[in-house]
C-alpha cells in the first residue's frame, strides 16, 4: 500500500515571488509532525527555482517536493515558450502535471500528453496524469471517453514504468469555482474502473500500487469521505492548495488515515 500523496496546483498565482515564498513557509511550517504523507507543490515555473533554494535553505522535516505544471516532450532546442522535462529535472524538480484539463481546453490533446508522459519519465520525473470526462451522460459513454484517455496517453510506455506515475480523476464538470465535488460513490466506481483498464493493458501486478488520487473541488471539509469510502489514495486540490489552512487540513487528514 502506498502513501497517501497530496499534491497541490497553483496554476497561475500568486502574482509574485515574495507571495509565493510565504504560501510555502505557511504550508510548511503549519504541521507539527507530518511523517507519512507526501506533499508536493506545483508552483508556476518561474518560481520553481527560488522555492527549491528556500526549501534547500529552511531544511524541514517534511516530504515535501516540488513539481511542476506541464513540461514539453523535445529536451532541447527551437520551442520558444517550451520547458523541458530534463530542463525541469536539473533544477530539482521531481513531479510533473501532465494533461490537466485546462491544458486540454488549449488544444493539447492524448497524443501530445503521450509524449510528454514518455519524455518525463526518461528525464526521471514522476507524472501525474490527469484524465477525466467533461460531462456524465445517461449512456455512459464517459466511461469510454475515460478510457480513451488512458490508453491514449500510456500508449508504448512500459511496464517497467508504468508503475512510477501517478493518476488524478478530476471530472473537468467538478473543477473550480461554482461546481460541485464528485461524490464519493461516484470516485471509487471510477477509481476501480481506471485500474481494471490499467490492469487490462499493463497486468495487474505492475499497477496495483499505482495511485489514484482525487481532484475537483476538493477541500478540508469532504477530504476524509473520500479516503475512508472512496479509498482515495490523496488529492490534488487548486483552489484549496492557495490558502495554507485548508490545505494543511487537507494533509493531516491523509497523515491521520494512512496506514
Ligand atoms: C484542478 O484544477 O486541478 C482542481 C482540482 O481545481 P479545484 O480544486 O479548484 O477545483
Amino acid at each position: 500500500m502506498q502513501k497517501k500523496i497530496v499534491i497541490g496546483n497553483w496554476k497561475m498565482n500568486p502574482l509574485s515571488l515574495k507571495e509565493a515564498e510565504k504560501l510555502l513557509i505557511e504550508i510548511s511550517e503549519s504541521f507539527s509532525l507530518i511523517k507519512k504523507t507526501e506533499i508536493i507543490i506545483c508552483p508556476p515555473f518561474i518560481y520553481l527555482e527560488s522555492l527549491r533554494r528556500l526549501l534547500k535553505a529552511k531544511n524541514y522535516k517534511l516530504k515535501l517536493n516540488l513539481g511542476a505544471q506541464d513540461s514539453f516532450w523535445e529536451n532541447i532546442g527551437a520551442y520558444t515558450g517550451e520547458v523541458s522535462a530534463e530542463m525541469l529535472y536539473n533544477i530539482g524538480v521531481k513531479y510533473v502535471i501532465l494533461g490537466h484539463s485546462e491544458r486540454r481546453a488549449m488544444g493539447e490533446n492524448n497524443i501530445d500528453i503521450n509524449k510528454k508522459i514518455k519524455s518525463a519519465l526518461s528525464s526521471g520525473l514522476i507524472p501525474i496524469i490527469c484524465i477525466g470526462e467533461n460531462v456524465r451522460d445517461e449512456k455512459h459513454e464517459y466511461l469510454n471517453f475515460v478510457k480513451m484517455q488512458i490508453e491514449e496517453s500510456l500508449d508504448k510506455i512500459s511496464r517497467n514504468n508504468i508503475s512510477k506515475i501517478i493518476i488524478a480523476y478530476e471530472p473537468v464538470w467538478a473543477i473550480g469555482k461554482g461546481t460541485l465535488p464528485a461524490t464519493v460513490e461516484e470516485f471509487r466506481e471510477m477509481s476501480i474502473f481506471i485500474r481494471k483498464i490499467l490492469s487490462d493493458k499493463f497486468g495487474i501486478d505492475n499497477v496495483e500500487n499505482i495511485r489514484i488520487i482525487y481532484g475537483g473541488s476538493v477541500d478540508e471539509k469532504n477530504a476524509e469521505g473520500f479516503i475512508k469510502d472512496g479509498h482515495a489514495d490523496g488529492f490534488l486540490p487548486g483552489r484549496a492548495s492557495l490558502d495554507s489552512k485548508k490545505f494543511s487540513k487537507i494533509i493531516k487528514i491523509c497523515e491521520v488515515l494512512n496506514k
